[in-house]
């Protein structure tokens, strides 16, 4: 597979939902000729305006480039539109945006190579208005050459975020959800904090930059567990499970005893529990994930 000149190379996008929309545009100001299609054929006109061509079936747009992105709402729908037209898509390099499980990505993989069509699974982590610009990181999985003869073009969505992960097609989608957890945990972390001082009239502004400092403080513990974590071995050189477990039960005390909702830290404490009771009451906090390698309790 030879590299494609960025400027010249035709992309087909399929879906033009908010974040389709946002796709097309950047490929058709990056000069690309952008063929679109979208069910709601009135949903091209701004991209149209900003110089796409729409196509007037899903076939004809697959017929139109060699690279054809689809950004969709689930999965269902991509396999409902392109099932029928693996014909179409044989050669061509098909790049899945919508987003799904692992499993979801590997299915459409197998899928794909079973009808010849080269398959990359991707993963937005960014809402539209980020699109093309320095904050899109766009995460790839498939095979590395089709990514890398079509890097440049795909580098429109925002070339500084744009990565490549392996040729495991399932792991984009598993980034994806791995880090989405780890937003609403800090997310609900700052509103069960907000709830908690707002008992006290204290607004979520005031508390807001306190919050992110705490939240640049956990960087630097999920640096320093990460290799524990690898290693399997957890030295408390900050503080012992015991700990985490006591001030765990502070917090849920203090959310009861406010008339807060405390199912957070009770979680939580839960999880230090059984960490305690398997015997890492002198382990640090990272032991945790033996907790969450296992099925619920
Ligand atoms: P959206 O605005 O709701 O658009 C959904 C798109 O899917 C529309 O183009 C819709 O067509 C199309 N569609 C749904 N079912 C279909 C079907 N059965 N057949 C054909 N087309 C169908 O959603 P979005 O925000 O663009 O999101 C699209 C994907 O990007 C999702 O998987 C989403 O998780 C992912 N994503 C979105 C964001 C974001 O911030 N928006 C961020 C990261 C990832 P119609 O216009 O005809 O309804």
């Amino acid at each position: 597979m030879t590299n494609t000149n960025a400027a010249q190379a035709p992309v087909t996008v399929v879906g033009l939902g908010l974040m389709g929309q946002a796709l097309a545009s950047a490929f058709t100001k990056n000069g690309h000729p952008t063929t679109v299609w979208n069910r709601t054929a009135a949903k091209a006109e701004p991209v149209v305006a900003q110089g796409a061509t729409l196509a007037g079936s899903v076939e004809d747009a697959i017929a139109a480039s060699p690279l054809v992105v689809v950004c969709v709402s689930d999965y269902t729908a991509v396999r409902g539109l392109l099932d029928p037209l693996a014909g179409a898509l044989k050669g061509k390099v098909l790049v899945n945006l919508t987003t799904g499980t692992s499993t979801q990505a590997r299915e459409t993989a197998a899928w794909a190579a079973q009808h010849e069509v080269v398959y990359l699974d991707g993963a937005i982590m960014a809402i539209p208005p980020d699109i093309a610009t320095d904050a899109a990181v766009l995460l790839y999985s498939g095979p590395k050459e089709a990514f890398e003869a079509h890097e440049a073009t795909l580098g429109s969505l925002g070339a500084a975020g744009t990565t490549y992960l392996d040729s495991d097609h399932g792991l984009s989608a598993l980034y994806d959800m791995s880090l989405l957890g780890i937003m609403w945990g800090i997310l609900n972390g700052f509103l069960q904090g907000a709830a908690l001082l707002g008992t006290a009239k204290v607004k979520a502004t005031t508390f807001a930059p306190l919050a992110n400092t705490m939240i640049n403080v956990v960087t630097e513990y999920v640096t320093a567990y990460a290799p524990q974590i690898d290693e399997g071995k957890y030295p408390a050189d900050d503080a012992t499970m015991t700990v985490h477990q006591e001030a765990l039960e502070h917090l849920a005390e203090e959310s009861e005893t406010l008339g807060i909702n405390s199912e957070l830290p009770r979680f939580f404490k839960a999880l230090t529990d059984r960490a305690v009771a398997d015997g890492h009451a002198g382990s640090s906090y990272a032991a945790l994930i033996e907790q969450f390698r296992k099925p619920n309790a």
